[in-house]
C-alpha cells in the first residue's frame, strides 16, 4: 500500500522551495484549497508509473477533483476499492489540530493532549523542536471547517452513491479507528 497524501507532498515542495512550493504555499497558509487542475496535475505527475494500491489522504477534496479522477482511472485501467469517511465532530477537530505537534526535523506527529513526546516540544525520534502547522493555528482551522462545509462535504453524496463508501467513527480512539480501517481495506 502507497500512502499518498495531498498534503504531505505540497509541504514537502514548500519546504524545498520548488517553484510549486511557492505556488501552493499562499493556499496552506491560508486555509484554502490548492486548484483543482493543479491538485490533478501534481498528482499525475507524481504517480505517472507507480503501480502499487494507493491510499489517498486528503484527496479528492472537491467533486472536480473525484470527476478528475475518476476518468484518470479509466485511462489506467485502475478503480477505486473503497472509499472511508472517518467522520469526527466539529469542536474535537478543532480540539484535535490545536493540540496536533509536527517534527521540523522527520516530520512525526505528536498531540499534546493524547501522544506527547517524552521531553516538552522535542522530538522522541530525531530531538528536533515540534512545531504548530501555520493551518493548525485557530484562525485558520475555522476557515478550513468552512472550506470543508463549502467544498469537501459535497463529496459524499457524490461517494454514497457509488456503493463503496464506509463511514468510520473517527471519534474513537486512534487504535480503534485503525483496526477498523485495516479491517475494511482487507475485505
Ligand atoms: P492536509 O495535510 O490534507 O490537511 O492539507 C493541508 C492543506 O493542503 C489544505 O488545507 C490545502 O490548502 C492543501 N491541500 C491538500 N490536499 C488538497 C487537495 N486534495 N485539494 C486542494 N488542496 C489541498
Amino acid at each position: 500500500m502507497f500512502h499518498v497524501s495531498t498534503g504531505d507532498i505540497f509541504r514537502e515542495e514548500i519546504g524545498k522551495k520548488t517553484q510549486l512550493g511557492q505556488e501552493v504555499a499562499g493556499y496552506l497558509s491560508a486555509g484554502r484549497l490548492v486548484p483543482d487542475k493543479l491538485v490533478l496535475a501534481v498528482l499525475k505527475s507524481r504517480l505517472a508509473v507507480e503501480t502499487r494500491g494507493l491510499l489517498f489522504d486528503g484527496f479528492p477534496r472537491t467533486v472536480d477533483q473525484a470527476e478528475g479522477l475518476d476518468s484518470w482511472f479509466a485511462v489506467r485501467g485502475q478503480s477505486i476499492d473503497a472509499v472511508l469517511f472517518i467522520n469526527v465532530a466539529e469542536e474535537e477537530v478543532v480540539r484535535r489540530l490545536g493540540a496536533r505537534r509536527t517534527c521540523s526535523g522527520c516530520g512525526r506527529i505528536y498531540n499534546v493532549l493524547t501522544n506527547p513526546p517524552a521531553k516538552e516540544n522535542v522530538c522522541d525520534a530525531c530531538a528536533k523542536p515540534l512545531t504548530l502547522r501555520d493551518d493548525d493555528k485557530p484562525e485558520v482551522v475555522t476557515r478550513r471547517i468552512q472550506v470543508y462545509k463549502d467544498q469537501t462535504e459535497p463529496l459524499l453524496a457524490y461517494y454514497r452513491a457509488s456503493g463503496n463508501f464506509h463511514k468510520i467513527d473517527g471519534g474513537l480512539a486512534p487504535e480503534a479507528v485503525a483496526a477498523k480501517v485495516a479491517d475494511l481495506l482487507k475485505r
